[in-house]
């Protein structure tokens, strides 16, 4: 769409306009610059704008937008215009099935990583097994807290600890543990990687940042642009990260315990390969040691330490 037509459109978002109305031609809008799910963004941008459920929306099609709705709308529209996510603009975004805060400081959750929740779900009769005491799994690169969070509302009697160089991504991951009721089992502290741990963990989770310095210049402007660098960048051949967790991954983990990370498209057998190496073991029957994402790539590799 011409720069003069989409300014026009935008300036058609104006009080008055049903919100029905209003959602159509955002979503026309949307699509002329080729985002990804131009009608889900419209409807999401005009549930904000309006603070209207989608419900409502369709029950009231017919209900005028205020100015400040409207303004509002025009607003937003522009930020993903310019190629803002969504789920920045709402500083939210959804993971396993719940809402999760996000700001500048945190890497926006991504659906595969959902594979590690389950994955994790899918260890804990034979964590629960293993020992007596209350399992402990920690959460390396916490970040928004989506893994660790979800983990723990989804497996009552799990503690947690996130860690996180970043100090404000960490205090996002504890608002998001407040918000879904798991605070008191989730210990968040600042550290590089496992340097602060002592173990023993009986979970080792990580989604690192995986891509090779050289790929980031070429990543989406929606990724490039708005995620921080630090949760993106895995060093110069993408591997970086694994290899600080990979150094004391034996030594924190409990004989029985498991690491499951998440890995970039093409990385699984060498992140794998480096794991084994560092004494982890492919158990092969209770997870297999790469599990593919829904487009069929390795997304996570799961190993165990030996009893
Ligand atoms: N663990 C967080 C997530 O998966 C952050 C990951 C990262 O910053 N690389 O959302």
């Amino acid at each position: 769409m011409p720069k003069t037509d989409a300014a026009e459109a935008l300036a058609a978002l104006r009080a008055g306009l049903p919100v029905e109305r209003a959602r159509r031609a955002l979503a026309g809008l949307m699509r002329a610059a080729n985002p990804d799910t131009p009608a889900l963004d419209a409807r999401l941008l005009v549930q904000a704008a309006t603070g209207l459920s989608h419900a409502a929306i369709i029950a009231e099609a017919d209900r005028p937008l205020t100015a400040e709705q409207a303004a509002r709308l025009r607003a937003f529209a522009r930020r993903r215009l310019a190629g803002e996510p969504v789920s920045r603009i709402l500083g939210r975004r959804e993971f396993f099935g719940r809402v999760f805060e996000i700001t500048p400081h945190v890497l926006d959750p991504r659906p595969e990583t959902e594979l590690l929740v389950e994955a994790a779900l899918r260890l804990r009769p034979h964590v629960e097994r293993l020992h007596a005491t209350p399992p402990v799994a920690c959460d390396l690169g916490a970040g928004s807290g989506a893994i660790i969070v979800s983990l723990l509302a989804e497996w009552p009697g799990l503690h947690g600890l996130a860690l996180d160089i970043s100090p404000p991504a960490l205090r996002v991951a504890r608002r998001n543990a407040v918000r879904h009721g798991v605070a008191r089992r989730l210990l968040c502290v600042r550290g590089d990687w496992l340097e602060p741990v002592g173990g023993p963990l009986n979970l080792m989770l990580a989604n690192p940042p995986y891509i090779p310095q050289t790929d980031i210049a070429a990543l989406r402007r929606e990724v490039r642009e708005h995620d921080p660098h630090l949760a993106l960048s895995g060093g110069a051949d993408g591997l970086m990260a694994y290899r600080a967790i990979a150094r004391r991954a034996r030594a924190v983990l409990r004989p029985g315990g498991w690491l499951l990370t998440e890995v970039g498209a093409g990385q699984a057998k060498a992140v794998r390969e480096l794991f084994l190496r560092a004494g982890l073991t492919a158990e092969e029957t209770v997870l297999p040691s790469i599990l593919p994402d829904l487009a069929g790539i390795g997304r996570v590799v799961a190993l165990k330490a030996n009893n």
